[in-house]
């Protein structure tokens, strides 16, 4: 998760200036920044136990980023109409439902009726279960299944433009992709809130700051010349040059609060409230596995190893949802990795709300309390580009946790 998502909402509507601004809750800061949250309405805070002691688990994960954004065209190879569904960088849960839609709009236009799937992340899995409600016959040909996909490893909020393109690369074009495939995600999403188990849900996600955020902290910060860009050498050098498209679907999508004073319960001296969707990985992936097979799916478990592995698939039509895996079993170097890593503590269903502070983010989950240490060097959009490193780095899952227990060291729960 990216800082500056957290202010999408705000930047979308246009209501922060690219001038610098403070968050003292004068009118005039609440109109510049986002509402003041309504006196009274900030619930009980319950301190999250962040102690490097209480680690359950750390995972990592390769972001499968493309700087065109993901591959959705249509091939013709080893007799079979192949439509990718792949490299959705940072926002592959948030922008699933509309990527598996765009993509079964190629599969159905072939007019087949059996579909084979490549994968089972989340990506396969979505686009597997839009193809059964159109209508078609569904096979998963998969190595794995989603518990032990690159997809659980996610920290598993909306992101939807995390990391997804390069402005530049990715064009205008994709822009209006973009934003179909995250209205498309949203709207399907709101189906599954509200379920036993909680699959999809909403946390207020608290944004903290010891000083003054003002729009440049928002703005991506002015290409660095000196270091180049993709363009002169391959790979990302600013944040600057990622996409953010986040002002598109800024009508949808609930814009932060000031809290200000009193309605502050946090030891900084700026807190703003959004609220925030979540992802419960476990019920999330049990209710789609059991929808899929519900609806009369099937899963085979095989690992291709090259496009011509197609040709035995009883199916003429092939979706592929590899992830990062495409680098090499498509052979699709435009894949860059980017790494990214989460800790988890056990769960604290009574603190059931997200925060953000210095690079750190905490979601209590009802599958434990996740942390990860986002831009804690500063780097921005920058953090892990390039890094395939897909083992955990203990030393940097304590560093995030020190972050968030150091904020409740010094928090005084209030009174009642
Ligand atoms: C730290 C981190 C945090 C993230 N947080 C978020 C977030 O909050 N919100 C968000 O929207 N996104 C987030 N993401 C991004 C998101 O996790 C990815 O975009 C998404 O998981 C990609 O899913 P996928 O299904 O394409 O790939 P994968 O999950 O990698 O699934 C690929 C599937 O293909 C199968 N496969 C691969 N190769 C082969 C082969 N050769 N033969 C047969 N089967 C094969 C695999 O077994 C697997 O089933 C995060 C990523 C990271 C690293």
């Amino acid at each position: 998760m990216k800082r500056r998502d957290l202010f999408a909402a705000s930047l979308a509507a246009g209501i922060m200036g690219s001038t610098r601004r403070g968050w003292a809750a004068t009118p005039d800061a609440a109109a510049a920044l986002g509402r003041t949250a309504l006196h009274g309405t900030i619930p009980r805070i319950v301190p999250i136990r962040a102690h490097a002691d209480q680690i359950m688990d750390i995972k990592v994960c390769l972001r499968p980023f493309r700087p065109a954004g993901p591959r959705m065209d249509v091939e013709h190879v080893a007799g079979k109409t192949v439509v990718h569904n792949y490299g959705h960088g940072g926002s592959g849960w948030s922008l699933s439902w509309g990527a598996a839609y765009m993509a079964v709009g190629h599969a159905a236009a072939t007019l087949e009726r059996k579909v084979a799937v490549i994968g089972c992340g989340i990506i396969g899995l979505t686009s597997a279960l839009t193809a059964q409600r159109a209508g078609l016959d569904v096979t998963i040909y998969t190595r794995d299944l989603l518990p032990h996909t690159r997809s659980v490893r996610a920290n598993g909020s909306w992101t939807p433009d995390s990391r997804i393109a390069l402005t530049q690369q990715a064009g205008p074009e994709f822009a209006r992709t973009w934003e179909k495939m995250a209205r498309y995600s949203w709207q399907t999403y709101r189906d599954y809130l509200g379920m036993p188990g909680n699959p999809i849900d909403f946390r207020d996600n608290y944004t903290l700051s010891d000083t003054a955020p003002d729009a440049a902290d928002h703005v991506p910060a002015p290409a660095d010349a000196a270091k180049g860009s993709f363009a002169t050498t391959g790979m990302p050098q600013n944040s600057a040059e990622f996409a953010e498209y986040a002002s598109l679907i800024s009508d949808i999508i609930p814009a932060p609060e000031l809290l200000a004073g009193a309605d502050n319960p946090f030891p900084v001296a700026y807190a703003r409230r959004t609220p925030l969707m979540i992802y419960n990985f476990g019920s999330y992936g049990h209710l789609l596995l059991e929808e899929f097979h519900q609806a009369g799916g099937r899963i085979v478990i095989r690992e291709f190893h090259s496009p011509s592995d197609l040709a035995d698939l009883p199916e003429r039509v092939v979706i592929n949802c590899p992830g990062y895996a495409a680098r090499d079993w498509w052979n699709d170097k435009s894949l860059i990795p980017v790494r990214g890593q989460t800790s988890w503590l056990p769960p604290q269903p009574d603190a059931s709300y997200a925060l953000e502070y210095k690079g750190a983010a905490m979601i209590s989950k009802s599958d434990g309390v996740m942390i990860q240490g986002y831009d804690m060097s500063g780097l921005g959009e920058m953090d892990g580009v390039g890094n395939s490193f897909e083992h955990p780095d203990r030393a940097e899952a304590e560093k995030a946790i020190a972050i968030i227990g150091d904020l409740f060291t010094r928090f005084q729960p209030r009174a009642g």
